[in-house]
């Protein structure tokens, strides 16, 4: 009795050990099993520039590696840019990574202002839109003044050489397009001010009617093209008096999901 009740001990242990190894083994294997799969999510799929930026930049996510290298930002600017497939295209992106050709010229300016100072143009469509905007403003008292538009080629380049010798190129490139990357030569741009005044431009984002006028841009088709919490991704310091015509679909899509044009493009 005392024999089959140490046997039966003994059988019990090793079944017990058994049973109990097995089921250690078996969530030893499911947390592994888990791991692996967290760890297969959590590996990101990069292409090579994706993860050389990835590797410069820990503290972005995927999804943001991903955003930028898309947008050329792991390239330095200027140095790898492309011409732009369709310079006439009403949302095109001109950037220090993708250029207008040098003899690009829109062929429907139409006059937007002729003065004493001379002339200041935007294409067609561009033009009316800004012309309807600009008659809303008057009728709500708000003195929206257009100061300036499309510039050729030539005159942003001879403008950026005499501000690079002025003020170096580093501070010119914060916040001036170089030739074949500036927006003026779309036609579709435009610097803008509330009322006259030497720092009306400048200060415009301080002039107490420019709520209305930010308000107003989308649906005449306008968008600030460089607000100053998308620096990251234009590269170029916040510029609250520079509107971009982009088509009233484009305008208020990029408001409601609050993109800027480089984003924009990337849809
Ligand atoms: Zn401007």
């Amino acid at each position: 009795m005392k024999k089959l009740f140490i046997v039966l001990i003994c059988v019990g242990m090793v079944a017990g050990i058994g049973i109990g190894g097995f089921m250690m083994l078996q969530t030893l294997g499911q947390e592994q099993g888990q791991e692996q799969t967290r760890q297969e999510q959590k590996q990101p799929k990069y292409s090579t520039r994706e993860s050389v930026f990835a590797d410069a930049n820990p503290s972005l996510s995927e999804a943001e590696v991903k955003k930028r290298v898309a947008m050329n930002l792991d390239q330095e600017p200027y140095t790898s840019a492309a011409e732009v497939k369709d310079p006439d295209s009403i949302t095109v992106l001109v950037n220090q990574y993708n250029t207008l050709p040098s003899d690009y010229m829109p062929e429907d300016l139409d006059v937007v202002v002729q003065d004493e100072q001379g002339v200041i143009a935007l294409r067609k469509e561009a033009a009316d839109a800004y012309r309807a905007l600009e008659a809303e403003a008057k009728e709500n008292q708000v003195d929206l003044r257009i100061m300036t538009a499309f510039i050729p080629y030539d005159s942003i380049q001879a403008s950026y050489e005499e501000l690079k010798k002025a003020h170096g190129e580093a501070a010119v490139d914060a916040s001036f397009s170089r030739p074949g990357s500036s927006e003026y030569q779309t036609g579709l741009s435009a610097d803008i001010q509330i009322g006259e005044g030497e720092n009306a431009q400048q200060n415009i984002a301080q002039n107490e009617q420019y709520a209305w006028l930010l308000d107003r841009l989308p649906a005449h088709g306008f968008i600030v093209r460089y607000p100053e919490d998308k620096a990251v991704y234009t590269q170029m310091n916040g510029q609250p008096w520079h509107i971009r015509y982009v088509g009233k679909d484009a305008a208020q899509a990029m408001t409601k999901d609050g993109l800027c044009l480089e984003e924009y493009a990337l849809r």
